[in-house]
């Protein structure tokens, strides 16, 4: 058989398929199916994922067999296989948002080196944090505890939303107190990392070692201490470690997303420790900060945008700094392959970003997208008993997104699916787990994705 005529019969194969199954199936399932070898009468045909393959075998395997020995009597046997290549070119055009993410992470890897001892990263200074109306006071309480050190404000207690530079300020005035105090040890940690090496120390026996890690230090910094909530050891242990540096006169600098007051689940004692010194808020910047931090960074990355761009982005973001960054990543990455960033390109950029991030559906608009990406009935998808092993994945898949793209708790799961709490945290954290590894996952997710965004 001539190429040209294999080829023409396989379209042939293809559009037969299409005829029986539908063309919503077909586009589903059959997009890639392609002919990969013809080998001793046994033709194998590669399809992009593993769970492509498992989908056609399990449901249309018959049918396919069936339709290829008519147009090719010579076939006896029919081969589905996994084409790794395809699923790593698919998934990578459609997680390009995560692939510019890691490219912003390697290059800022390079440069700015974390300090073992310290913790601090040398990436957040004092002379690269843009002072707005919104966070003039957290800025000038961290200068004045560098010139006041233990004494002044102690501890200090920073508070506000994501995104707001609290991290960028605990760091920077760790680094500042590094550069002007030589000998002073600095450390700075979240509160998920001391929690955990406090678990860890526990259970390897080597409370003692912990205890004089963060005792043997002239400046503790701790971020994100709402993390403590009900966790009633971490906050005992922190409380002694508090109040041995604070006898010394040691500083210490707590920054949390809330004040002391309102963070639930907390012993009294170590609040009452939280208020003893000076609190103080940080808020998202205004309009005029924002511009100034979008400039700032702009020019950080090279980057050289007009005042209608910065302006543009700035009046679109307007809580999380770390959106802003995020935009500029992006227009970064484009002005790689641009060159010449207008206004209509950020107009773009902006619009996809918004579409892969922010965006936040609706459980039903989840369900409906499930039940037509696999051409189900609701009632499959939604049902108490599952009938085979696609099913499991499809739901395990659905509870997943929920949770992800709808922000919906456990709970809420639970009684949307009509299963109890236990299996919907198992169902997810399947998932979690397997996309570590199973690509094939990855990308089917990445799909659905994008199917949400569609609308
Ligand atoms: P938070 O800890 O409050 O969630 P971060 O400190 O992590 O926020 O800030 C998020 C990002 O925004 C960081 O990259 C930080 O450098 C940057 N950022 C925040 N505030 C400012 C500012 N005023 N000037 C410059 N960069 C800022
Ligand atoms: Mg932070």
């Amino acid at each position: 058989m001539t190429p040209s005529t294999f080829e023409n019969l396989w379209q042939e194969v293809l559009s037969e398929i299409k005829n029986k199954l539908g063309e919503k199936t077909f586009n589903i399932w059959f997009n890639e199916f392609s002919p990969k070898t013809f080998i001793h009468n046994s033709l194998k045909i590669e399809v992009p994922s593993k769970f492509v393959k498992d989908w056609i075998e399990k449901n249309y395997f018959q049918t396919i067999c069936q339709i290829i020995k008519s147009k090719f009597p010579e076939v006896k046997a029919v081969e589905i296989i996994v084409n790794s290549e395809k699923t790593t070119i698919i998934r990578q055009k459609s997680t390009v948002f995560k692939r510019l993410q890691s490219l912003a992470l390697k290059t800022s890897k390079g440069i700015f080196d974390i300090n073992p001892q310290t913790n601090l990263n040398p990436r957040y200074r004092f002379d690269n944090f843009v002072v707005g109306k919104t966070n003039e006071l957290a800025f000038t309480a961290c200068q004045a505890v560098v010139k006041n050190l233990g004494s002044l404000h102690n501890p200090l207690f920073i508070y506000g939303p994501v995104g707001v530079g609290k991290t960028h300020l605990l760091q920077a005035t760790g680094n500042e107190i590094c550069k002007i105090y030589k000998n002073l040890k600095v450390k700075y940690i979240t509160t998920e990392d001391f929690t955990n090496q406090f678990i860890n120390s526990i259970k390897n026996q080597s409370v003692e070692e912990f205890r004089f890690r963060f005792r043997d230090v002239d400046v503790l910094i701790l971020d994100d201490v709402h993390f403590l909530s009900g966790k009633i050891s971490t906050q005992e242990e922190l409380f002694h470690t508090f109040n041995f540096l604070y006898n010394l006169s040691k500083q210490i600098i707590f920054s949390s997303d809330r004040p002391p007051a309102l963070i639930p689940d907390i012993e009294e004692r170590l609040r009452s420790r939280f208020e003893g010194g000076l609190i103080v808020d940080i808020n998202p910047p205004d309009f005029e900060t924002r511009v100034a931090i979008l400039k700032m960074k702009a020019q950080e990355k090279g980057l050289e945008l007009e005042n209608e761009i910065l302006e543009y982005i700035a009046e679109k973001f307007t809580n999380n700094i770390r959106e802003l960054e995020g935009v500029l990543s992006s227009i970064y990455f484009e002005s790689q392959l641009n060159k010449k960033i207008t206004l209509e390109i950020v107009k773009e950029i902006i619009k996809r970003f918004s579409k892969e991030v922010y965006r936040k559906f609706t459980p039903r608009k989840i369900i409906k997208t499930i039940v037509n990406h696999y051409e189900l009935k609701e009632e499959e998808v939604l049902l108490k008993k599952i009938r085979n092993k696609n099913l499991v994945q499809i739901r395990q898949i659905l509870i997943y997104l929920l949770r992800e793209y709808a922000q919906l708790s456990y709970t809420s799961i639970a009684e949307l699916l009509k299963k109890d709490h236990t299996t919907i945290i198992y169902s997810y954290e399947k998932v979690v787990e397997k996309l570590k590894t199973d690509e094939a996952l990855k990308q089917e997710i990445e799909i659905l994705k994008s199917k949400l965004n569609e609308v």
